[in-house]
């Protein structure tokens, strides 16, 4: 999948569906495990020990259950989490376009208000970008413009469910039978390979009205529900950063045995040690404050009312973009210290560690880039409070 580039292959996510994996975060109630985060993380963490897009195959289904838990009207949630739960749909998130990345408040793409042969909805226009398996996916989580009004900015964003046909491949162009089309350009990567991140171009796509995430009250609520979304995301990104942390020590233990030079074991030489029990160290570090804000989510959860938990920066909130920023550079640096000790060995395309080392470099960039989660996440909901 990785050195072909190719798409994850479909038996794994009906296995994966199967587990109910897809489900971990939806309650019993919308036909959902409701394993909690806590269980989601210790999940992520083992499919990432083995490959980062098995870790995260779920990201983008918690970041869409946890905006319709958050913000979806009932009939919503019954409909789209039981589905979204037993795998049968897949999800896409298209926040980022070409020209607005962390300033997510700039969204451009629009949605204006409309009706297909008698029935009322929305017609989307715009740009999308790096909307990773936007390919595969059966729906997208689209933020859009719903409001024109310059000043509105973030108050101006309506979160949509969009439907489209899934397809294999780097390209692909759907044309709805109401005439709106998407057509979809992967963008190539170094690593974080099986998904495909893709460009999208939407034109005159309708989606009916019942799909604007909380109804007419769900009007320029999209930022704060796509906002509450990434949480889950950031928290699960922790856990993924800590699997391939675990991954690449594993190796570089392996290899570090196995491997003689001036006639000992590396595993010997006192400097080999004393990586290894630095890089374990940071790895359990980012482990356990992923499994603190798991927690914390948790208890927000039970401590709160949802709909306010959401929009409020808790310390779930708090934590949840803490791990991720700080597993997700544990994550680079673990991985590359343990390349470092496979020598050029670890180099080649044929060990997996040339694969965590790409596939670690991912980390810090989506769901809030590192500088953002440091200063517009952590250190302003810490100033806020004084
Ligand atoms: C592999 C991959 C998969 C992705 N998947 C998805 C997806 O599924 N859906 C989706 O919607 N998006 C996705 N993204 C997009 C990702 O969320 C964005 O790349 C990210 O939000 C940053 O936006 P940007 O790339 O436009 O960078 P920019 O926002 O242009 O930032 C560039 C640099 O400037 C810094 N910067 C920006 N503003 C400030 C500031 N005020 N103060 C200090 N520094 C600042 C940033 O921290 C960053 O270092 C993905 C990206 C990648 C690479």
């Amino acid at each position: 999948m990785h050195r072909q580039d190719l798409l994850v292959p479909e038996d794994l996510i009906q296995k994966m569906a199967g587990l109910g994996l897809f489900g971990c975060s939806v309650p019993d109630s919308y036909g959902g495990t409701e394993m909690g985060y806590l269980t989601m993380c210790v999940l992520t963490e083992e499919l990432s020990t083995v490959s980062l897009v098995a870790g995260s195959l779920i990201t983008r289904s918690e970041i869409l259950t946890r905006a319709l838990l958050g913000g979806g009207t009932d009939e919503q949630r019954q409909y789209w989490l039981p589905k979204v739960a037993s795998g049968e749909l897949l999800v896409g998130v298209a926040v980022t376009e070409p020209d607005v990345g962390s300033d997510v408040a700039s969204v451009t793409c629009r949605a204006t208000p409309g009706e297909h042969e008698g029935r009322k909805g929305w017609f989307i226009d715009g740009p999308k970008a790096w909307s990773t398996f936007a390919g595969r996916a059966n729906i997208l989580a689209l933020l859009a413009r719903t409001e024109t009004g310059s000043s509105l900015g973030n108050r101006g964003l309506s979160l949509f469910i969009v439907p489209k046909d899934p397809y294999d491949g780097h390209h692909f162009e759907h044309t709805q039978p109401e005439g709106g089309t998407i057509t979809g350009s992967a963008n190539p990567t170094p690593g974080y390979r099986g998904m495909h991140s893709f460009t999208l171009a939407i034109d005159r796509y309708f989606v009916p009205e019942e799909n604007l995430v909380g109804g007419v009250d769900g009007l320029g609520k999209g930022f704060y529900l796509q906002m509450g979304g990434f949480e889950a995301g950031r928290l699960q990104t922790g856990a993924r950063a800590t699997g391939v942390s675990q991954a690449s020590i594993e190796k570089a233990c392996n290899y570090a045995s196995d491997r003689k030079q001036f006639g000992q074991a590396l595993a010997d030489y006192q400097l080999t040690q004393h990586k290894i029990g630095r890089m374990a160290t940071y790895a359990a570090a980012g482990r356990h404050l992923t499994y603190a804000a798991a927690r914390a989510m948790e208890r927000d959860e039970r401590d709160s009312s949802a709909a306010a938990l959401r929009t409020t920066p808790g310390s779930g909130t708090l934590a949840a973009a803490m791990c991720k920023l700080f597993a997700s550079d544990v994550a680079i640096w673990v991985s590359q210290e343990a390349q470092l000790i496979h020598g050029g060995w670890g180099y080649s395309e044929e060990d997996p560690i040339a694969r965590y080392v790409v596939d670690a470099l991912v980390l810090p960039i989506f769901e809030g880039v590192k500088p953002i989660l440091e200063l517009k996440v952590i250190a302003r909901a810490l100033m806020a409070k004084r």
